[in-house]
């Protein structure tokens, strides 16, 4: 009897930390998943709930998401509100203890990250329907995508304490390799530092504060708010006014009004997107923004813009 318990033991002993299986990690966004994949190699499977060319703060809720956070280990959350929309009663749906927020397997992945934007007196309804506590756009800065790689990595290593080393060592490739890169971009857009540009959403400040563009207005009246008329003739008369020749316009809105702001002032209208898998080059977080710079600098040198 008494072998018998010590052989138990001793297998026990001599179980991986991989027979644990992989963990099983449920995102809100491509970008998320992107930089999961990145730290956690096989030791994980992921999956992303919003496609890249789709607003994420307004995801469709699918029936499918529930069964896929029913057996998550794992959910990360861009956070900041950005899904606030649509993902708590998938969560609540989902009655998986592990991934309710505040939980052991719950990330918010924006935790450490640079935030822009924040409000610093009291939020109203007047200050637009989204962005309540402060920019949630902020994967758009590899500095941050650094950062939140630490998030999960770190998240990861503490629900698969064998399994360490292996995410501690592949967060440092994927921030070295990510080094390397955003050298060769800010080289490539160093030349065209103050380029002043328009946006539809609030979707790049942390790009254009990294990547020194100048954000002179949006096309939304307010995070959140569809195009109005007014605003549309001032940010138009602001764009003449001050020369502005580049419009980026995130995948998902409707390119009427951005058209018509460029037939009215003679500037370029780009989509650019915001998101791993926008458009299916930005298939992984440094494909993002090789394919959005290309595009910038393309642009720039088109328009002659500055
Ligand atoms: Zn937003």
């Amino acid at each position: 009897m008494k072998q018998t318990w010590l052989l138990l033991v001793a297998l026990f002993a001599a179980v991986p930390a991989s027979a644990q299986g992989k963990l099983n990690v449920i995102t809100t966004t491509e970008d998320l998943a992107a930089i999961a994949r990145e730290v956690g190699g096989d030791r994980i499977t992921v999956e992303a709930m919003a496609r890249g060319y789709q607003d994420p703060h307004f995801v469709e809720a699918k029936p499918s998401f529930i069964l896929k956070l029913q057996k998550a280990d794992v959910l990360v959350v861009v956070g900041r509100d950005l899904e606030i929309g649509w993902l708590p009663p998938l969560i609540q749906q989902s009655r998986n203890g592990k991934i309710q927020p505040g939980a052991e397997g719950y990330v918010d992945a924006s935790q450490q990250a640079q935030i822009l934007e924040v409000p610093t007196t009291q939020v109203t309804r007047a200050m637009g329907d989204v962005h309540r506590l402060g920019n949630p756009h902020c994967w758009m800065d590899p500095e941050n995508g650094k950062r939140i790689g630490k998030e999960i990595a770190d998240k990861f290593a503490q629900l698969r304490p064998g399994d360490r080393a292996v995410f501690t060592q592949r967060l440092a490739d994927f921030s070295s390799r990510l080094d390397a890169a955003e050298k060769g971009w800010l080289a490539q857009l160093a030349p065209y530092k103050g380029t002043k540009v328009v946006t539809y959403h609030r979707s790049f400040p942390n790009f254009a504060e990294r990547f020194g563009l100048d954000i002179i207005g949006y096309v939304e009246p307010k995070p959140g708010i569809p195009p109005s008329p007014q605003h549309t003739l001032d940010l138009q008369e602001e764009m003449k006014r001050q020369n502005v020749k580049l419009v980026l316009v995130e995948p998902y809105f409707d390119l009427k009004t951005p058209n018509a702001i460029g037939r009215a002032t003679g500037a370029e209208v780009l989509v650019m997107p915001p998101s791993v898998g926008g458009v299916k080059e930005a298939s992984d977080y440094l494909k993002l923004f090789d394919y959005d710079i290309n595009l910038l600098v393309q642009a720039i040198k088109k328009v002659g813009a500055k």
